[in-house]
């Protein structure tokens, strides 16, 4: 059997052999959320990915080093440095300062992560904690003549880049075919070339988060944060490097240029791409507003759900399609998801007690080693999961007495268990309740606040008002509307 790990680059666009540059060290640096609101199923989707691949990565015995950073200024709403930057306006909204919405959404951030059981990074930059590396940087990228600065914004100038370098490699793109893509600049535009993009934004007055640097006070482009802080801790050139396909066209060809411009070296030798969450066919988006958050989810309480879903019910869907696949959500999908998940887990109590006979009918060494062949077949989660369903069926015959298990067949399920089940995709045995409770949760507030909604039409406010009080003082929002309420935990 071939044991080495395959993984699919996405700048080679083909599976290779993974080699570490530094053997046992490997370095994974993954994009994380942009921390101006809620993360939802989609973007919970490839952080859940991702997860799945440094477990297994620890699990093939590498010293990982796994970054994710947190995008927490320079993001402004369109790809093109233009409109507002989304912190300070989600902060006007909410009339509060930036920080605090930064503060807000990576605590939800690291809650959702926590819920559904991923390990922490090794280390969470945050963009605001490391300016001055990228004004360094930026400062070197002007030095080697590829960036330049008009009126306190500095441009990458895409153009003399690509007389040097392959700008566009990641998504196999000529600069002949980008040039026609994007619009013609007008007598007004600040950057010289139609693909330039900002490694540094010159603040207005009415701008709240700003820094002072060598072109003004400003701040930085979205882009050169993750080539800063890549750089910073995992090298100049590092093993993986993360994120949602969504990602490839914009942000990490443009980090790919960034770093190979500073560096005069390739920043990464693999890239990776989760592919996308959708509903009924359109991706998972915060500006389409299709996106659950897991809390609705798990609640069941959001017009598209039937019913709730525990945590490990939809962490153990997600793994059953691959990374590189779509996920189209369904409540039916769901629905299969438990019932499997909870023929696994049942399986997995009843080898608890299982007894072990004095002869074998079974292969368990050929299992595992069909396990660890589907992960390293480039992190082929739903078949290693068609795999331990043929432990589930070895483990339900051997209770029927249709199989028969020896001491260190038991042992080898057991392994093969904890292995694959609890470490490689980390899921936990005691949420399989999880989905009943909160169903039952859901119902009980239905309930709670129909009696509410009687009270109102029988004028009684006293009792509309003590129970909207104590479902408040609970963390229940309701909201009235004209067909009755809504409500969220
Ligand atoms: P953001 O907070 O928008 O910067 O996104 C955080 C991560 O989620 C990035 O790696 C995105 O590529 C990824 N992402 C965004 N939408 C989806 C989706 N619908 N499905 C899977 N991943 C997504
Ligand atoms: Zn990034």
């Amino acid at each position: 059997m071939d044991t080495s790990l395959h993984i699919y680059n996405t700048l080679k666009r083909r599976k290779e052999v993974f080699e570490p540059i530094n053997p046992p060290f490997v370095g994974i640096y993954v994009c994380g959320p942009t921390v101006y609101s809620d993360v939802h199923l989609g973007n919970s989707r490839t952080f859940i990915s991702f997860d799945i691949i440094y477990r297994y990565l620890l699990e093939l015995g590498y010293k990982v080093r796994y970054v994710r950073n947190i995008t927490d200024a320079g993001h402004l709403e369109g790809d093109r440095d233009e409109g507002d930057d989304k912190f300070a306006k989600k902060a006007k909204l909410e009339q509060l300062e930036p920080m605090e919405i930064v503060q807000k959404y990576t605590l939800g951030f690291h809650d959702v992560m926590n819920i559904f059981n991923t390990l922490s990074p090794s280390i969470e930059p945050t963009a605001t904690g490391h300016i001055s590396e990228q004004i360094e940087m930026i400062q070197e990228i002007i030095s080697k003549g590829y960036a330049y600065e008009n009126n306190g914004t500095v441009y990458f100038d895409v153009e003399k880049y690509s007389k040097d370098y392959q700008y566009g490699q990641l998504t196999n793109r000529k600069l002949e075919d980008l040039l026609e893509g994007t619009r013609e600049l007008s007598g007004q535009d600040e950057k010289k070339g139609r693909l330039d993009f900002a490694l540094w934004i010159t603040a207005k007055p009415e701008t709240l988060m700003k820094w002072p640097s060598p072109w003004g006070w400003g701040f930085p482009g979205w882009h050169i944060e993750c080539s800063a802080m890549g750089k910073k801790y995992l090298g100049e050139t590092f093993d993986i490097h993360g994120g949602g396909m969504d990602l490839q066209a914009t942000h990490h060809t443009n980090e790919i240029a960034q770093s190979q411009a500073c560096s005069n070296t390739a920043p990464v030798k693999y890239w990776m791409h989760t592919n996308m969450l959708t509903v009924n066919g359109v991706r998972m988006s915060k500006s389409a507003g299709n996106g659950f958050l897991p809390h609705e989810l798990f609640t069941g309480n959001h017009p598209l759900l039937e019913r709730g879903y525990s945590p490990m019910v939809v962490k153990f869907f997600m793994a059953q399609s691959h990374y590189r696949s779509t996920l189209d959500f369904s409540n039916e999908a769901l629905q299969a998801s438990e019932k499997g998940f909870q023929k696994l887990m049942k399986a997995g109590e009843t080898l608890n007690k299982l007894n072990a006979d004095s002869e074998s009918t079974v292969n368990i060494e050929e299992l595992k080693n069909n396990c660890y062949k589907a992960m390293n077949d480039d992190f082929n989660t739903p078949i290693l999961i068609a795999h331990l369903f043929d432990a589930v069926r070895i483990i339900n015959s051997a209770k029927d007495g249709k199989e028969k298990l020896t001491e260190q067949d038991l042992k080898g399920l057991k392994d093969v268990y904890k292995t694959f089940v609890f470490d490689v995709i980390g899921l936990k045995e005691d949420q399989a309740q999880g989905s009943k409770e909160t169903e039952l949760t859901g119902d009980l507030i239905d309930f709670i606040l129909n009696l509410r909604l009687d009270a109102k039409k029988n004028k009684d406010f006293a009792t509309s008002d003590k129970i909207r009080d104590e479902l408040t003082n609970k963390g229940i929002t309701i909201k009235d509307t004209k067909d009755g309420f809504e409500w969220e935990i």
